[in-house]
């Protein structure tokens, strides 16, 4: 998001030069520079001790390809914080941990997206009402199963699907 109007006074924005950041919007009532915000989102895949990667459906949106895991940080969450915290919240798995694959800019959406393998040895999922389906997928079906080009599928292209998940 880029600041024409000052979110806490409505004031118009005029550029300042910001040093090495150049011209940012500045508020000149509140004296304050706004510089772009965007949201940060963690997506993930789920591997067991088979080396299968979990994907899903979500309940609302397109229903052709499945997706990974994902949705916004919180204040104060690590983003392995919060990676684990939305795989346990969207079906239901404590995973045991979180390791973190790559970024990528969702040019689309506008935001960044931390993208990490979590481990579990767990096969039951319980779904969120914002979940429609949960399915365990070889390595090779699983990139099949999600958009070309996608993120998602980068991310499963990525995955170290051969390491076992840890303590079994
Ligand atoms: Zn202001």
């Amino acid at each position: 998001m880029h600041f024409t109007y000052c979110p806490d006074c409505g004031t118009k924005t005029v550029p300042r030069r910001m040093g090495d950041d150049g011209d940012v919007p500045y508020c000149e009532r509140c004296q304050k520079p706004l510089f772009d915000m965007f949201s940060t989102c963690v997506l993930s895949v789920l591997l067991n001790s088979r080396g299968e990667i979990a994907l899903i459906k979500q309940s609302y949106g397109q229903q052709e390809t499945y997706v990974g895991v994902a949705g916004y940080m919180k204040p104060g969450e690590t983003a392995g914080e919060a990676a684990l915290r939305e795989i346990s919240e969207e079906i239901g798995v404590s995973a045991e941990r979180a390791e973190f694959v790559f970024s990528a800019w969702h040019a689309a959406k506008e935001q960044l997206m931390l993208c990490f393998c979590a481990y579990t040895d767990r096969a039951d999922f319980a779904l969120s009402g914002e979940v429609r389906e949960a399915r365990w997928f070889p390595r090779e079906a699983a990139a099949k199963a999600v958009r070309p080009g996608s993120i998602i599928e980068r991310l499963v292209l990525a995955a170290p699907v051969k390491k076992t998940a840890p303590n079994l």
